[in-house]
């Protein structure tokens, strides 16, 4: 339902918190965070409402880091518990993601990944993304290569954004019939399904197109179709009163 992606040189946790409250208002069931640092990856998800992840957060603090996403989610495939809410991981605890819409083929996908001896410990149509990205980076290395070549084998609406703890930093998102917008900063860029998320740290937007993937690095953003090809993208002023 919302989501948000931060690189920079701020507590990445804190900012994409700050972000989630500002999208509370869409309504969710569940939420959680993952934090890049120290070369590993660390998750907290959590049904219920926010103020649940913060407590869990205060029993199990995550490491500090400048690079992570979060997601408050609202349930399609699989109940409002704390194994469905995202981010979801591989089973190397390597990559996570996080996503709104629905995966059409997800089950065709479970199906191919379990031959391939992939464990998946949701009910959730988002799962499948994590295991593909996890075995596209292997064979590339590049993160956003991987999405744009996991994108191009799924089916349905989504806004993804992922990381990798072997590419620290950097944030990966795509979108195809979902909302995804780049918020542009110095030194730092933000990912949202909605610039609420963003707009006490930059008015600097880039609107993705249809079946784009963004990198996002601290000192750039560039900007990918799912078929590799340059994209040409909006970038715009957010100008409207973001206390209203
Ligand atoms: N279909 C996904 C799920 O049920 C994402 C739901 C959402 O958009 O929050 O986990």
């Amino acid at each position: 339902c919302g989501i948000v992606g931060y690189v920079g040189a701020q507590s990445a946790l804190d900012v994409v918190i700050a972000g989630l409250k500002r999208l509370e208002y869409r309504g969710y069931d569940s939420a959680g965070v993952a934090v890049l640092a120290d070369g590993g990856l660390a998750a907290v998800k959590k049904a219920g409402k926010l103020v649940n992840l913060e407590k869990e957060l205060v029993g199990h603090p995550l490491p500090s880091g400048s690079t992570g996403l979060g997601h408050t989610r609202w349930a399609t495939h699989g109940g409002p518990t704390d194994a469905n809410a995202h981010p979801h991981l591989d089973n190397a605890g390597r990559v996570a993601v996080v996503h709104n819409g629905i995966i059409e083929n997800f089950a065709a996908l479970r199906a191919e990944l379990a031959e391939r001896g992939h464990r998946l410990e949701s009910e959730t149509d988002t799962e499948v993304v994590a295991h593909l990205l996890a075995e596209q980076f292997s064979a590339t290395g590049d993160l956003a290569e991987a999405m744009r070549q996991v994108c191009r084998r799924l089916e349905g609406a989504f806004t993804l954004v992922a990381v990798h703890a072997d590419e620290p930093d950097v944030v990966v998102g795509a979108r195809r019939n979902s909302p995804l917008v780049v918020g542009v900063g110095e030194g730092e860029n933000f990912l949202a399904s909605d610039v609420a998320a963003f707009i006490a740290h930059t008015r600097s937007a880039i609107e993705l197109g249809q079946d784009q993937v963004v990198e996002l690095r601290r000192e750039g953003v560039t900007v990918t179709n799912f078929d590799g090809t340059a994209a040409t993208v909006r970038a715009y002023h957010v100008d409207w009163d973001a206390s209203a």
